[in-house]
């Protein structure tokens, strides 16, 4: 196999030159792979999907981490629900939070990361902060007694273990487990491609949070334009929180970013008319 080829979709396919294959086998849950591709270093992909890419990560795990963050001001406790790559682990504790849990359903993903790809939690497994969890994270947001002041969905796409992330149910029980001025945000694909995805999640969200959106970030590997991020929050005044402030707090913190500014961090929430127009759509 000398190309790597993600069908996500059925009329658009990305392949990507294979340098080496450095593990594929199916885990209990989903078939997992980690390869070497010359354009962006070693990929993780679940089930033929592109997860993560040693290149790009740093976009994604960077907008979910800090811009729930930073927007909520004052995090202490911290879920990702997800992310067995660690990526947002690693971001989430650059700040002063008291706890992160993270709950991953693949205990492979968790494994195989750490062993091929350990620059990309780069000891986040290892800090006292953090708190790995292994379980359905639908499961653990219905079963928990425990309140958390950010919640980031880091989940794959809603086909297999990770479809239950994006039910109504599950986003009820993570309103339930947050606290009074609470942060969701979540994956939620590439909505040039993924349409209804973007207006189901938008339709389930507002519902329940009073105040539901989405902000965006370029990943090169998700390929079809913008991605959007799943924003939905107990407080509205958290995604209208002043750049000044933001960037005060930020520059405290002393992190180098390579994607996340404060100036992108409320940009982001700026949506394409198409984007607006899917959140409408009946
Ligand atoms: N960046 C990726 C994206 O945007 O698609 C997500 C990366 S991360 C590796 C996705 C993680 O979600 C995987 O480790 C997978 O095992 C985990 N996952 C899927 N379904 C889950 C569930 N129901 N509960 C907990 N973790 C789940």
């Amino acid at each position: 196999m000398t190309w790597f080829e993600e069908k996500l979709y059925d009329h658009w396919r990305q392949s990507f030159k294979i340098g080496r294959v450095l593990f594929h086998e199916k885990t209990d849950f989903q078939d997992l792979v980690i390869f070497e591709t010359p354009g962006f270093q070693r990929v993780l992909a679940l089930d033929g999907i592109i997860q993560v890419t040693q290149g790009d990560e740093f976009v994604y795990h960077e907008m979910l981490a800090h811009v729930s963050t930073l927007a909520h001001g004052d995090a202490r406790a911290v879920l990702i629900i997800g992310g067995g790559d660690g990526g947002v682990l690693r971001e989430v504790l650059r700040h002063p939070v008291e706890r992160c849990t993270m709950v991953e359903i693949d205990p492979g993903v968790i494994e195989l990361c750490r062993k091929f790809m350990p620059d990309i939690s780069r000891g986040a497994f290892d800090d006292p902060r953090a708190e790995i969890v292994i379980a359905d994270g639908v499961k653990y947001v219905a079963e928990t007694d425990r309140k958390f002041d950010v919640i980031i969905v880091d989940s794959t796409d809603p086909i297999g273990p990770g479809e239950v992330l994006f039910t109504e149910a599950f986003y009820a029980s993570c309103r339930r487990i947050l606290t009074e001025r609470g942060v969701v945000v979540t994956q939620n694909g590439v909505p040039f491609l993924q349409p209804e995805e973007l207006t189901t999640t938008h339709r389930r969200l507002s519902k329940l949070f009073p105040d539901a959106g989405f902000f965006v970030a370029a990943v090169p590997t998700y390929v079809g334009g913008f991605m959007t991020l799943g924003w939905a929050s107990l407080d509205p005044s958290n995604r209208a929180r002043p750049v000044e402030a933001i960037r005060e707090q930020f520059t405290k913190l002393q992190i180098n970013t390579r994607y996340y500014t404060p100036e992108i961090h409320v940009a982001s929430f700026a949506l394409p008319k198409y984007v607006q127009d899917l959140m409408t759509k009946e």
